[in-house]
């Protein structure tokens, strides 16, 4: 059924809902969304649905399609002329919070948030910053910031990273961590805990192999350590200590009930042997506790209330709760959630970006193609984007995979309002312009922002010299916010400055307007290039544009000669 055939009160109905779910999805409105949105308003219309179906799919990719040539802003100042009411109900889409911490008191909350200091944060990290920086938030708690730096050998922490660490962790929550502590500056507690645990009975130096403790392990017998008496066991220790028992002779374990029903938890290994020497303490001790052993005894003695962690770490609860019993302690309130994966870093690793760094593969941790905080924050992302989109996730348990454009379509509802408008014309086709058919002013006045966020104009002199996108040539065009010109030839003759027919709008530049400006764009483990021609007005560098037709970017670099560096955000 063609258009003509609806009245056009319906069409104006479709068209409004079809640029609502466009502005709403960036671009990608649904038809299926809009139908359904549609026939919840005009019952009148749901006899004929089916019918309805091509009129809606028409005004969606109508609509996306405006969006597309000219921006979500012409989206939106098309629909508040015609239906001011619908812009509202973008602002009114729920917003989730986090739920309340179970047996919370206000003012008494204690949370950790617990980086090895293996290199800097990434998006991955930030979640734990957020999520419990806002929990803190919620009860006047506290967040420890606790650096679990007791690996020497296989994550050995990286020096720089702790000041790193301190003022990412700043960045995303926006203050400061309420307590700072390293692990491996604390080694002595801990080493005397396992020392009580040896007096108490809770806890023996186990000699045997790997192998040979998992055989008994997993049939629930006890390996011959376990008798051992108090005196033997310090004496143990003692060896470990001095460094007479070599890597893998000897672990300190946790006495449990042989028949719990995962074989992992029986008698698990508290501390391990490690001869390699520590990047901050050196060769101070052999004796380093492992991570459930380390984190049980700091979670204690820091009064954590509340331990927010992944789903996959069930059984550090379950074995630090053990370990918790034995020494009279009452343990945290555990809290999980599900895996995130940002699929567009999938295949990243703190361990493997150190590599490829030091191969020279990356520039360095802030590489624009990391999915590191200093990345982000080099590309332009903003801490509130980022708080936003984890807050908005919440804490479920499912393992969700997510693309960075929703983390992008945060960080453009932050930065939409503040960022200036510019022209960037890639890959520029020089053009001159006709004028002498029509009246013509000589200068064009812009606005710095479409409504008015930023006041004030960008101010051209129109000269008979311009560029437009190679691409764009065609023989009718509309210079955006001048005229309707006829091409021949590379000449364009102006012939209407109103808008006179359907004809494409393109942007464009004078030549006295612009510099040379190179837009590196990150692509997957690339770059892509972009020469062109940027609009020279107030380029300032760390500032972030909007690129007509083009997306965020920041201006990395303004040289006196040579391109303008441009390094784009996102669309
Ligand atoms: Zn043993």
């Amino acid at each position: 059924m063609a258009d003509s055939d609806w009245d056009s009160k319906t069409i104006d109905t479709v068209r409004k809902y079809a640029m609502q779910n466009t502005l709403e999805y960036d671009g990608a409105g649904q038809s299926g969304s809009v139908l359904g949105r549609l026939l919840g308003e005009r019952a009148d219309l749901r006899p004929r649905a089916k019918d309805l179906k091509s009129l809606v799919e028409e005004e969606v990719e109508a609509a996306n399609q405006m969006a597309k040539e000219y921006g979500l802003d012409a989206v939106r100042e098309s629909l508040a002329a015609t239906n001011p009411e619908a812009l509202q109900r973008q602002k009114q889409q729920k917003r989730v919070g986090l739920k309340p911490l179970p047996n919370a008191i206000e003012g008494k909350v204690i949370l950790r948030f617990a980086p090895n200091p293996n290199g800097p944060l990434t998006i991955g990290h930030s979640r734990g910053v957020v999520i419990n920086s806002e929990f803190a938030k919620m009860y006047s708690g506290k967040v420890v910031l606790r650096y679990d730096d007791t690996d020497t050998r296989v994550k050995p922490p990286l020096p720089e990273a702790y000041g790193w660490i301190e003022e990412e962790y700043e960045w995303i929550a926006g203050r400061p961590a309420d307590i700072i502590i390293r692990a491996s500056e604390r080694m002595p507690i801990y080493l005397e805990y396992a020392k009580q645990m040896l007096e108490s009975g809770f806890g023996y130096v186990c000699r045997c192999s790997a192998g040979e403790f998992k055989d008994l392990r997993d049939n629930s017998q006890p390996c011959p350590c376990r008798g051992k008496n108090t005196e033997n066991n310090l004496s143990d220790w003692q060896s470990m200590n001095d460094g007479s028992i070599e890597e893998g002779g000897a672990v300190v374990r946790v006495k449990t009930d042989l028949e719990l029903p995962n074989p992992a938890l029986r008698d698990w290994p508290a501390l391990r042997i490690q001869h390699s020497p520590h990047p901050m303490v050196g060769d101070l001790y052999k004796v380093w506790p492992l991570l459930d052993f380390q984190s049980a005894i700091e979670d204690h003695l820091q009064g954590v209330t509340h331990i927010v962690r992944g789903k996959d770490l069930m059984d550090s609860t379950r074995k630090q709760t053990l370990l918790y019993n034995h020494f009279g302690w009452k343990y945290p309130e555990p809290l999980y959630w599900g895996r995130v994966k940002v699929h567009e870093f999938g295949g990243f690793s703190t361990s493997g970006m150190k590599v490829d760094i030091a191969d020279g593969k990356f520039e360095g941790w802030d590489d624009p193609r990391l999915p590191t905080i200093s990345a982000l924050k080099r590309r332009g992302f903003e801490s509130k984007a980022i708080r936003d989109f984890w807050l908005d996730l919440g804490l479920t348990q499912k393992d969700i995979s997510i693309s960075m454009q929703t983390i992008e379509s945060f960080n453009s509802s932050v930065i939409d309002s503040v960022c200036e408008r510019r022209t960037f014309v890639r890959n520029p086709r020089n053009m001159s312009l006709n004028m002498d058919e029509i009246e013509h002013p000589d200068e064009l006045q812009i606005a710095r922002h479409p409504h008015g966020e930023i006041e004030g104009v960008r101010e051209w002199t129109i000269s008979d010299e311009f560029v437009i996108e190679d691409r764009d040539y065609s023989e009718k065009l509309r210079l955006k916010d001048f005229a309707d010109v006829l091409i021949k030839e590379n000449q364009a003759i102006v012939n209407s400055l109103q808008r006179s027919d359907k004809r494409t709008i393109v942007h464009w530049l004078p030549i006295n307007q612009s510099r040379m400006a190179r837009l590196t764009t990150p692509l997957g483990t690339e770059f892509r290039i972009d020469e062109g021609l940027i609009e020279n007005i107030d380029l300032v560098e760390g500032e972030i544009l909007q690129l007509e037709r083009v997306g965020f970017a920041k201006i990395e670099k303004v040289p006196e000669n040579g391109p303008v560096e441009l390094l784009f955000l996102h669309g």
